[in-house]
């Protein structure tokens, strides 16, 4: 079975094809900045054992455009990997918000369309990017069923006193204003892959699995459910991130409105875009601010520190949430990469049943390693997260219980 993957942004495509038998990608790439003269596409293709990328600059006009030459790519003689688009038998789209209509992986009739649609107001900047990578993919790849898989799903199992905010009740039943959650494609991935490295099953596994991307989020996994994230209503809230501020207090809006003067858009700009490592720092990647840390910059610096202890406190407050935990686990750019981070959000942690082993944590290889120390009750893993294959996975797997009617 062939799945094609596709995340649809507001002005890029990314893709991945995968041979299901073997979990194998066999292409992939982008097509970014469409709607302008100078988009780019990047196609790679897994050939002989080794990954061949080719780009080029070109001008694509819009979503139908791109995924047409995504088509084209993946059928072209050089370098395409099937003979034609009807190869694909699924394709599986990530979509950022389901709401409450879902929870799980579903198949995409007109209804699922009209209720993602409904859900714009949620997530204004990603589903109507992924709407329209639905339509266009219904028409380029018509054969091939069409799967949403959504970023909140994983936290619909989220109790109700985890999920609620402190607000009156009907801005919840009316507005739909409570802790949905995301990222959860990786954090169900690492979960899934976490319980099959410690040969125990996910139904009975504890789990506080840390994403640490340019977003960032943290979840506990209890008896491989969610019970609670750190963001919230939006990707905004919890940990620090990139350029996201995490959590602060509310009233800061109003004061950097009513005392600053500053518009609501502004601010979204402010705490969205210009805050995190970024606000603090001076630059949104850890590596750059790992090298200025190095170099005595305090306000590097600090921006570690500040970046480490939400995490820590947060694994804390996890701690307390699940009672007893299996594994913590470290994914995405930062947490598989950065053994300084690793380390700092663990440091002092020995009494709530964690600590690391320094040399592992330096040394950890790519893939799944263990870097705990011996006398740790919580063992501390590194998985590398893998958000499309979790994507055609669920796909293939709804699509296996899902007869064609
Ligand atoms: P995205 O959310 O865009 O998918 P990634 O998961 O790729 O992000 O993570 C990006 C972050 O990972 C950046 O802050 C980057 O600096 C960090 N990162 C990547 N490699 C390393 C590394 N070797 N050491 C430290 N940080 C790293």
């Amino acid at each position: 079975m062939k799945i094609l993957v596709i995340n649809s942004g507001s002005s890029s495509i990314k893709y991945q094809l995968f041979e299901m038998l073997g979990q194998t990608a066999l292409a992939g790439g982008s097509i970014e900045r469409i709607g302008q003269k100078d988009s780019q596409a990047t196609h790679w293709v897994y050939r002989d054992g080794e990954v061949r990328k080719h780009s080029r600059v070109l001008a694509v006009k819009d979503h139908r455009a791109g995924l047409k030459i995504v088509a084209q790519l993946l059928t072209d003689p050089e370098v395409g990997v099937i003979p034609h688009p009807s190869e694909v038998d699924a394709v599986g789209h990530r979509v950022v918000h389901g709401g409450e209509n879902f929870s799980t992986t579903t198949l995409i009739g007109k209804d699922v369309r009209a209720s993602i649609k409904k859900l714009i107001p949620l997530a204004p900047l990603h589903n109507p990017a992924n709407l329209k990578g639905i339509e266009v993919a219904m028409e380029v790849f018509a054969r091939a069923r069409q799967v949403a898989v959504f970023d909140t799903a994983f936290h619909q199992t989220l109790p109700e006193e985890a999920f609620r905010y402190a607000i009156p009740g009907t801005l919840y039943r009316d507005n739909g204003i409570r802790v949905y959650g995301f990222h959860g494609t990786s954090h169900r991935y690492v979960a899934r892959k976490t319980a099959e490295h410690l040969g125990r099953d996910l139904k009975k596994t504890r789990l506080i699995t840390a994403h640490l991307g340019n977003g960032a989020s943290i979840t506990a996994v209890k008896d491989g459910k969610s019970v609670d994230t750190s963001m919230g209503f939006s990707p905004l809230a919890g940990l620090m991130m990139g350029t996201r501020c995490g959590d602060i207090d509310p009233s800061v809006i109003f004061y950097l409105h009513r005392s600053l003067g500053m518009t609501v858009d502004e601010i979204d700009a402010l705490l969205n875009r210009q805050s995190g490592l970024q606000g603090v720092g001076g630059n949104s990647d850890l590596r750059d601010i790992l090298k200025r840390a190095e170099a005595g910059e305090g306000d590097a610096q600090l921006a570690l520190k500040m970046y480490a202890y939400r995490i820590k406190k947060y694994i804390g407050a996890y701690i307390a949430v699940l009672n007893r935990v299996d594994a913590l686990v470290f994914t995405a750019g930062v947490g598989e990469n950065s053994p300084y981070i690793r380390g700092k959000s663990c440091e002092g942690l020995e009494h709530l049943g964690i600590i690391l082993d320094d040399g592992k944590n330096k040394t950890a290889p790519r893939g799944v390693s263990e870097i705990q120390a011996d006398g740790s009750k919580i063992k501390v893993l590194v998985i590398p997260t893998n958000e499309e294959l979790e994507i055609a996975l669920q796909t293939e797997e709804l699509i296996k219980s899902a007869p064609i009617n």
